[in-house]
């Protein structure tokens, strides 16, 4: 494929934009290229290339490739999802103000509040699902709205387009942490958003075994700014795992797809069990947010949240479940299962969970593209143990 038209279908470009035959040897798939540096032809004169924290080409096919998934200008890859996500917050200057949803990932709640605000940055945290929240914690001084929707591990949902509103009408910017939709069921950018940060780890690279992250920007400043950071910080992702993301993003249309028919059913099967008090799903009817994520959203994606009602049964569940493991993370092929107040989220003070409803018998799952018979099966013999 030459270049990357806009008007090519979303899997035809996840396999071909960035990537065009390799020039000298016409292999299909992007090498990767392992080099710390790059020599060049003469005092004055290179091939663009001059040094890997700089440019690389692996990584520039991984970037050009994702900002055309989410519809960008630009797209920057670092080491983790925590890397993009301070990288993007390096936006904000001392005095400034963020308003953050109270739901976020545990670890930008523990970047932001135990990191940043000892650089002079303050943030407002509201319940994003309520755009007056986020309205009335905007300030002279608010820089930049951040949300993630839906959120981790509550399944809220935020207005995209209206949040977008609200900060552009006080000349902040809007970023949306998109882990949980990929950008096969959720873009961002098209209901107004600026930035959208990734967890490579998560769906984009689908396969557990490599951590990553990415920026997609909108605006030319903000993809410039990145760049700059991306070189002077030096948090950016290596060529191996350019590679890896790159492979995994081939097959992120089916596998959504895969992920998406399994979510739904878990998720009804969950909803008419006995044992089970209630399933956070967006795809369930009586979802409070069922509704605006249907208008954002081309599917429900494969994370579910339900309640067995106390740790003991949490933990007399998790501990029975044999084909779906016991483990934090979320996107991989195979089935994850936490239990989020002693895992993912215990870095969030107890006041806190509870105030964002984070109870003890909470537990998360990320349903993988196994047998779905195998996961309802297994689900259904650990439910039995309560
Ligand atoms: C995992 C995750 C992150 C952090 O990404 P890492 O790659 O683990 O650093 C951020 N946001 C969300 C929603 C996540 O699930």
């Amino acid at each position: 494929m030459k270049g990357d038209p806009k008007d090519l279908g979303f899997s035809t470009r996840a396999i071909h934009a960035g990537q065009p035959p390799d020039p000298v040897t016409g292999a299909v798939t992007v090498p990767i290229y392992q080099t710390a540096t790059y020599i060049h032809d003469e005092l004055g004169k290179h091939k663009g290339y001059e040094y890997s924290r700089v440019q690389n080409p692996t990584r520039e096919a991984l970037e050009a490739n994702v900002a055309s998934l989410e519809g960008g200008i630009g797209g920057h890859a670092f080491a983790s999802g925590m890397a993009a996500i301070s990288t993007l917050l390096t936006m904000v200057r001392s005095g400034e103000h963020v308003v953050a949803s109270s739901n976020v990932y545990g670890g930008t709640y523990r970047l932001f509040s135990q990191v940043l605000e000892r650089y002079g940055l303050s943030f407002t945290w509201v319940d994003a699902t309520r755009l007056e929240a986020v309205e009335e914690a905007m300030t002279d001084k608010t820089r930049l709205v951040f949300i993630e929707t839906p959120t981790n591990p509550m399944m809220e949902v935020t207005d995209i387009a209206g949040a977008a509103e609200i900060a552009h009408k006080r000349e902040a910017l809007l970023a949306v942490d998109n882990t949980f939709m990929s950008p096969r069921f959720q873009r961002p950018l098209e209901h107004g958003a600026d930035v959208v940060v990734h967890s490579t780890t998560k769906f984009l690279n689908g396969h557990s075994d490599s951590l990553g992250g990415v920026l997609i920007s909108s605006r030319p400043e903000d993809a410039e700014w990145f760049a700059f950071v991306q070189k002077s910080a030096g948090g950016m992702l290596s060529p191996f795992d350019s590679f890896l993301v790159l492979r995994g993003l081939k097959t992120l249309g089916v596998r959504m797809d895969r992920h998406e028919t399994n979510g739904r059913s878990v998720a009804e099967f969950l909803s008419s069990h006995p044992k089970v008090e209630r399933v956070l799903y967006p795809g369930l009817p009586d979802h409070p947010g069922h509704e605006i994520h249907q208008r954002q959203a081309s599917g429900f994606g494969a994370l579910i949240t339900f309640d067995v009602g106390s740790f003991a049964a949490a933990k007399a569940v998790l501990d029975r479940l044999e084909v779906m493991s016991l483990g934090e993370s979320l996107g991989g092929v195979e089935t994850l299962i936490s239990h989020p107040a002693s895992m993912t989220h215990a870095s969030v003070p107890p006041e806190e969970r509870a105030k964002i409803g984070i109870g003890d018998g909470l537990v998360r799952v990320s349903v993988g593209i196994e047998d779905l018979d195998d996961l309802l099966g297994d689900l259904g013999q650990a439910l039995e143990s309560i």
